[in-house]
């Protein structure tokens, strides 16, 4: 009995121990747990942070995907507004197709008023919806802009300086509105984000463009502002090229209708000039002596080359006023070459100069205006003659393609590279010295070039200074526009 119980003592004792060392096992793997918890929890909280993180970054990602969208919209818009006012000097028409291309996706209404006379004159006005134009067109008249109101798009141009109102407000259109009826109107249109920026070119503010949303969702931003400065920047230096070019051409038909006038002027009188040195010459009012006719000669000459500058400016003047008509007939080549070397040759001879046609196919035919080729042919056979030392001038005519080529070549002073693409323009000499010396209007060459124009044809030179120069006139051989 007394062994069971000391086995038993032994055996409480071992159990006890085994019991505290399970207890302190199982206290040490609760602590193991509550800190694999708190690491736990560490983690899910890291794990929501880089979550949050994530969401962030896909949201900014989303939103510069959307920024790059917009600023590759706002770089099209600005490159269709180019091409489309790059298309016509009509500006009117181009600012209304780029006040098109800026609705909608730019703004919903897009307006241009101009600066005229003292007054503003909307010029463009697009939105979406035809309906709604046609609206706003009924009360812009109804309504019409004030050049002096001290705010809005009389406000930028006074100043010069742009307005962005991100967001209007109520009190914004109470404020800006005329009457109750305008106010309604203006709550109608639904005036959410206005942008007003001057229309300038050349430090001059010729008008401005207004840009309008009437969405809640569409808030103009700094970067839509930069963008509508440019596009009207754009389109104010096409409305002012437009303009100069029309001041330009009107310039040009005045200095056309000027030239013409005084030419005739001119040569009314020369005409009675030399028909009464002709009378005297004749010796019709009374004898001569050698001496007399020798200076009634000589007025003869001065009179006779005045009178055919007259009629040189005469007949840029009608050409340039399209006012030079044309008569197509058959045309033989070789005639009208011989002719003109006809009459050129007394002077190429009193310089020391050959004059010849070389090769001509007398069968070689063409319908053009006789009278202008000839008048060609001789404005270059003069110029050749003239600008021609030494050697001599040769003329040739073939047939190439659908054309004929008319060549004039000489073996003169040449023309300089740099001059070569000025000497077609009007009053213009290589050389003033020379030219001073020899004579010359500066008006042969443009006259030559507008007529083979006229005539469907061109112009063209070849030169090498102090070794010649050959000029080329290409007429379509049938008489119709080469292409
Ligand atoms: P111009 O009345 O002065 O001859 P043009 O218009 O016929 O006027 O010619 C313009 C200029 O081109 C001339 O002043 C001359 O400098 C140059 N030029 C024209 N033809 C020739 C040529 N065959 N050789 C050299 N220079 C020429």
């Amino acid at each position: 009995m007394a062994a069971l119980l000391a086995w038993l003592a032994v055996y409480l004792s071992r159990s006890r121990r085994e019991a505290r060392r399970a207890a302190s096992l199982f206290e040490s793997q609760m602590r193991d747990m509550a800190a694999q918890q708190a690491q736990l929890e560490v983690m899910a909280t890291d794990l929501e942070e880089s979550n949050v993180a994530l969401a962030a970054a896909s949201r900014e990602a989303a939103v510069s995907r959307d920024a790059a969208v917009a600023s590759e919209e706002r770089l099209h818009l600005l490159d269709q507004a180019s091409a489309a006012l790059a298309s016509s000097l009509d500006y009117e028409t181009t600012v209304a197709a780029v006040a098109h291309l800026a609705v909608p996706h730019f703004a919903d209404w897009c307006s241009v008023e101009l600066l005229v006379d003292g007054t503003l004159r909307q010029i463009a006005l697009a939105h979406a919806d035809p309906e709604r134009v046609k609206w706003a067109k009924a009360l812009a008249s109804k309504y019409p802009v004030d050049v002096d109101a001290p705010t809005g798009a009389p406000q930028v141009i006074r100043t010069g300086q742009p307005s962005l109102v991100r967001d209007v407000t109520e009190e914004m259109l109470v404020a800006g509105a005329r009457d109750e009826e305008h106010l309604r109107i203006l709550r109608e249109v639904g005036l959410y984000s206005v942008m007003i920026v001057p229309m300038a070119a050349r430090g001059t503010t010729l008008g401005a463009m207004t840009l309008v949303s009437s969405r809640p969702t569409r808030r103009f931003t700094d970067q839509d502002l930069t963008v509508a400065l440019e596009l009207a920047r754009r389109a104010a230096m096409a409305i002012d090229n437009a303009r100069l070019y029309r001041a330009a051409l009107v310039a040009n038909e005045a200095k056309a209708n000027f030239l013409a006038t005084m030419s005739h002027e001119l040569r009314t009188p020369l005409t009675a000039i030399i028909g009464y040195q002709e009378l005297l010459a004749e010796g019709i009012p009374g004898k001569v002596n050698d001496v007399q006719r020798q200076q009634l000669g000589r007025i003869k000459v001065s009179a006779s080359h005045l009178l055919s500058l007259i009629d040189e400016i005469l007949l840029y003047a009608r050409v340039e006023a399209g006012k030079e008509s044309v008569r197509i007939e058959p045309v033989v080549a070789k005639g009208v070459i011989d002719d003109a070397i006809a009459f050129i040759t007394p002077t190429a001879t009193a310089r020391g100069l050959t004059i010849e046609a070389e090769g001509v196919d007398p069968a070689l035919l063409l319908s053009t205006d006789g009278g202008k080729l000839r008048q060609m042919l001789l404005n270059l056979l003069a110029n050749a003659v003239k600008f021609t030392v030494r050697g001599g001038v040769t003329v040739r005519a073939f047939a190439q393609g659908p054309s004929v080529v008319f060549e004039v070549r000489d073996t003169g002073i040449g023309i300089k590279h740099e001059d070569l693409g000025r000497i077609f323009d009007p009053f213009w000499q290589v050389n003033q010295h020379t030219t001073r010396e020899v004579g010359g209007s500066g008006l042969g060459l443009s006259v030559t070039q507008r007529l083979a124009h006229l005539l469907g044809g061109a112009l063209s030179v070849d030169s090498v200074p102090l070794s010649g120069s050959t000029f080329r006139i290409t007429l379509p051989r049938n008489g119709q526009p080469l292409a």
